[in-house]
């Protein structure tokens, strides 16, 4: 089991100035690399150069640049295989045919956040309750909890209230619960957070949507405040506050719910996740003159639905996480037609997103649309297992485990 551990930490402000630096000079190392691997692609008909390579060049930096020589080596080649993720993931997607791909990026100032010692003890190390890092010294912790399990890895990171350090722990000890012998389908929606097989509907809190109102007004006074002014920091700062507010209520109302779910049932199933461009945006329907009907779908529902998708991945891995801690299972079903089938008889009943009740005209089965789609999930996660076949007919009920 693998999980993470993070904590505030409390520099000094020398010390502080010495964490920016770091921060500062990654990016730059980050730019300068991906110039290079552009210019080397223009340069050489499509052959790019390699992470391997562009880490060889490292000790001659080092050598030539004192400031990089005070930077732990591992760090900064934590820097370059992050560029080359980012460039896999381009790639990938590439391959994938997803219309925007984007090219990786220049990092501005400000959008570098983190850096990180990928081996414990080699650079970056606890010593009676503090961290010590090499070249920039012993800093303070604030501990909440004692790390268990083996660091493998310790990123320090700046956010909008202060520096934070996570530990990658492995062999983090499992907790199992105890078996309920309960099973569910869960579906995601804009109307509620989720809806169980069991039509219990979870709605969004209303804290998460005061936050997210305070983020929005936080926003509007950025933008009226004049560029450049110090008054126009003030408020950017704010708003990264409320930013990061949002962010931990989310992730506090994530953690809330997927526990209940795992206490509660044994099995849970889920929509498997979609690549991002190709999610939950209705097919267009075709009126046969070579125009379009309307098919539920608007600009804004479609921007709605993409946020909602970035927290539903976020709920569905901390899901995955709490499942694999308590000895418990989530299934990831195939997400096609979930909301259109039947889940009485299996016969797809055609609806546009503002159509909120099933009515299947086959047999009868009238139900919430959202409970009617966590039922299907339900029974395709059965099915997934082996558990029951495809029974056709009215009043179906899950197996017994
Ligand atoms: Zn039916």
């Amino acid at each position: 089991m693998r999980t993470t551990f993070k904590e505030k930490l409390k520099p000094t402000p020398e010390q502080e100035r010495a964490l920016e630096a770091v921060l500062w000079r990654c990016r730059t190392l980050y730019n300068a690399a991906l110039e290079q691997r552009i210019t080397w692609w223009r340069r050489g008909q499509g052959k790019s150069v390699t992470r391997f390579q562009q880490e060889t060049e490292l000790k001659a930096i080092r050598e030539a640049y004192p400031e990089y020589a005070a930077i732990h080596s591992h760090v900064l080649q934590d820097v370059l295989a992050r560029l080359d993720k980012t460039y896999q993931a381009f790639f990938r997607r590439m391959a994938a045919g997803e219309k925007k791909a984007g090219f990786p990026r220049f990092q501005g100032r400000n959008r570098w956040h983190s850096f990180t010692y990928k081996e414990y003890g080699n650079g970056a190390r606890l010593d009676n309750g503090s961290l010590v890092l090499s070249k920039i010294g012993r800093l303070a912790v604030r501990w909440s909890r004692p790390v268990v399990g083996t660091i493998k890895t310790v990123t320090v990171s700046h956010e909008a209230d202060g520096w934070y350090v996570c530990f990658s722990c492995a062999e983090v000890p499992i907790r199992p619960l105890p078996p309920t012998g309960q099973e569910t389908g869960i579906d995601v929606g804009l109307v509620h957070f989720l809806t169980r097989a069991d039509g219990v509907h979870v709605p969004n809190t209303r804290h998460l949507r005061t936050a997210e109102r305070e983020v929005k007004k936080a926003q509007r006074r950025v933008s009226r405040r004049k560029k450049g002014s110090t008054r126009r920091r003030k408020a950017a700062k704010l708003l990264a506050r409320k930013h990061q507010h949002v962010k931990r209520q989310r992730r506090d109302f994530h953690h809330k719910q997927a526990l209940a779910l795992v206490r509660a049932y044994d099995t849970v199933s889920v929509e498997a996740i979609q690549p991002a461009n190709l999610s939950r945006r209705p097919a267009p329907v075709p009126d046969g003159n070579g125009g379009y009907l309307h098919n539920g779908a608007s600009r804004k529902a479609g921007l709605n639905t993409s946020i909602q998708d970035a927290g539903w991945r976020q709920f569905l891995s901390i899901l995955a996480f709490k499942a694999a801690c308590a000895g418990k299972r989530v299934e990831a079903v195939p997400p096609a037609y979930t909301s259109q089938e039947c889940s009485g008889c299996g016969e797809r009943i055609q609806k546009s997103l503002s159509v909120r009740t099933h009515v299947c005209t086959t047999c009868g089965l009238i139900l919430d649309r959202d409970e009617n789609a966590a039922r299907n999930i339900q029974w395709r996660g059965q099915r997934l297992r082996g558990l029951a076949g495809m029974p056709a007919g009215m009043n179906r009920e899950p197996a017994a485990l």
